[in-house]
């Protein structure tokens, strides 16, 4: 079976300026694989390569072995996306979301009811089913975005700052979550800013100035850069970072 995500000196060019500059990496399946970087390192801009949403300059990329220059289509139907940014519909009902988003990725209407069944019954939902998704708090919202994004049962999940805004103990729980899923074989790569997050990983990258500076455990980056947290490992290599002004 392919890597779900193998990357060669990946470039993405805008103009003259290098936002993602010859970048290489591997994640493995299962694997929860942290995508760090400070702010305008090219974190966004990789991530929107690898969900087939933008082309690459140059350099290679597969995304569950298909390639991000020829086979964008096939990529989007084997991922899943969650974002703070970009997740559910406000002013639909929890069912309209699960019934529109099962939709969209190609569910049948047998399927969706099925599905849309059993999400509300593990998120203990079945009450709020016909309230409109802006009535919930911001947890049970990501909850539920976080179940839809797998609903057709991607192999591969992207997570960008899922957890942006969320108090520390919807956020441990939000990760349960992301270990559940990774345990049962699904990739996992996910970007944060929350730098406790980092230590949850597998593996973490660090980005600066759109290159890839470090890649390893957190155990291994610790070590390698003789410092305590990742915290203290992230400021350490982002401190010089021309974009940004080296901020997470
Ligand atoms: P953040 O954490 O702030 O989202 P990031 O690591 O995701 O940062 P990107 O959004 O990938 O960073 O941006 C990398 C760099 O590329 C930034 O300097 C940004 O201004 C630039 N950039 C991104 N998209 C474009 C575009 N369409 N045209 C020109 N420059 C762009």
């Amino acid at each position: 079976m392919s890597l779900p995500i193998k990357t060669e000196n990946l470039t993405k060019k805008f103009g003259d300026f290098t936002a993602v500059d010859q970048v290489t990496f591997e994640v493995d399946r299962g694997e929860i694989f942290g995508f760090l970087g400070a702010n305008g390192a090219g974190k966004t801009t990789t991530i929107r390569i690898l969900t087939g949403l933008l082309a690459p300059t140059s350099g290679d990329a597969r995304v569950a072995g298909c390639d991000v220059y020829t086979q964008q289509e096939q990529i989007k139907s084997q991922i899943g996306y969650m974002s703070q940014l970009f997740s559910l519909y406000r002013d639909l009902t929890v069912r309209e979301n699960i019934r529109l988003f099962g939709g969209i990725y190609g569910l049948s209407k047998t399927e969706i009811k099925r599905k849309t069944k059993s999400l509300l019954e593990r998120l203990d939902m079945q009450d709020r089913a016909d309230f409109e998704v802006a009535s919930l708090p911001l947890g049970w919202k990501q909850k539920l975005a976080f179940s839809i994004a797998l609903m057709h049962d991607p192999q591969l999940l992207f997570l960008d700052e899922p957890t942006s805004g969320v108090d520390p103990i919807t956020r441990r729980q939000f990760w349960e979550q992301i270990y559940e899923v990774a345990s049962q074989g699904t990739t996992i790569l996910v970007t944060t800013h929350y730098m406790d997050e980092a230590e949850y990983c597998d593996r973490t990258s660090i980005m600066v100035d759109g290159r890839i500076e470090a890649l390893g455990s957190p155990d291994e980056l610790k070590q390698k850069y003789q410092k305590k947290t990742m915290n203290d490992v992230f400021v350490s290599l982002a401190r010089n970072a021309e974009r940004g002004g080296g901020g997470t």
